[in-house]
């Protein structure tokens, strides 16, 4: 028997990768589907071209943090950069809470707050949602007091739900608890309860934003933490030197420089999920199983069946994927229209 000691968490722990699963179509991860334009894709080739990659990155991001500065109206200086979101997640879960931390959430929200918990030793209480899949700020705030909570982080909008908290919520929670609050806003390009602008005033407040949703970078890996001087002087603090690359911060800088992007892709994907909806909404008006689908604010919907198996499975079959929970839950993320039709057809084809 070997010696070697690991972390025991590795017991519970498979890797997250879909690495060889094949499937050519993909709605399953909640990217855009809005390719960037000509001239985008021109811009980031000459910026890439132009980089010293013999030298490391510039560690304090100064461009990156002022075009993200000036794209969302924060201050540069509380800004925090990460390899994605997922990143910061890591350094907020594993490194900022103390070790015997304890993570309150809700059940089954963003998995990675729940894996990062699981690797670094943490406790966690990840409270039930509501029959409609809603959750409230007055669980949270309750549940932080019962628990003794030392982070409430949630997704808001929220994945996989796709509902929302609204902002006066927000401010409720992050008012009402001593704990450190982290409002994760992966998808509120999406919607306007954002609440990035008082990432400075709260002293228990990080908002974290990521470039990989509505701004249509999932493949460059680039999120942000904002918040207050001191909890970002901690956050630099616990991070890794050089933690976002040359070519990451000179693609993500050209981005954030072209606000249009960013316009042209909301009302495209708020177009695309108006279809997806009407349509999800027929099909289960039609349904021989029983069929919610829940309301959503993101780029993505949430359906409950009664049989989600089947419906995986024919996916599947024509090599499809979609994001399925359990055998009742399954998330479909918005596609292009012609993506869209398609994998609706085979629902439809499947459970009507
Ligand atoms: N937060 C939420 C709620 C997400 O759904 C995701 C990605 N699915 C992330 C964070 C991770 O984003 P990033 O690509 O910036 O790591």
């Amino acid at each position: 028997m070997s010696k070697m000691r690991l972390n025991p968490a590795l017991e519970r722990l498979t890797p997250f990768s879909y690495c060889g699963t094949g499937y050519p179509v993909r709605l399953d991860a909640n990217e855009s589907c809005v390719p960037l334009s000509t001239e985008i894709r021109g811009e980031l080739a000459a910026a890439v071209e132009n980089l010293n990659l013999n030298c490391y990155p510039d560690d304090c991001a100064v461009a990156l943090r002022e075009a993200f500065g000036r794209a969302f109206s924060v201050d540069p200086e509380c800004v925090v950069p990460g390899n994605g979101s997922d990143e910061l997640i890591n350094m907020i879960v594993g490194r900022l809470i103390p070790h015997q931390g304890l993570v309150l959430g809700i059940e089954r929200d963003f998995g990675s707050y729940w894996s990062n918990a699981e690797i670094f030793g943490r406790r966690t209480m990840r409270l039930p949602r509501e029959a409609d899949m809603t959750f409230s700020a007055d669980a949270l705030i309750e549940g932080a007091k019962r628990y003794d909570a030392d982070l409430v982080i949630f997704s808001n909008p929220n994945n996989p739900s796709g509902s929302q908290l609204s902002r006066a919520e927000v401010i409720r929670l992050i008012e009402s608890v001593d704990c450190l609050v982290v409002v994760d806003e992966a998808y509120m390009d999406f919607s306007d309860q954002s609440v990035l602008d008082l990432a400075g005033k709260y002293e228990n407040l990080i908002v974290l934003r990521t470039l990989s949703k509505a701004m249509g970078l999932a493949g460059a890996r680039m999120g942000f933490a904002v918040s207050d001087p001191a909890l970002t002087f901690a956050l630099r603090s616990v991070r890794d030197a050089y933690n976002v690359s040359a070519a990451d911060q000179a693609i993500a800088t050209v981005l954030l420089n072209h606000p249009e992007h960013r316009a042209r892709t909301l009302a495209e994907i708020s177009r695309l999920m108006r279809l997806l909806k009407a349509r999800l909404n027929g099909i289960a008006a039609r349904s021989k199983q029983a069929m919610t689908v829940y309301p959503s604010v993101t780029n993505f919907v949430l359906v409950r069946l009664e049989d989600a198996d089947a419906v995986a499975a024919a996916m599947h079959d024509r090599g499809i994927s979609l994001r399925q929970f359990d055998r009742q839950l399954i998330r479909i993320s918005v596609a292009p229209e012609e993506t869209l039709n398609r994998v609706l057809d085979l629902l439809e084809e499947t459970i009507c």
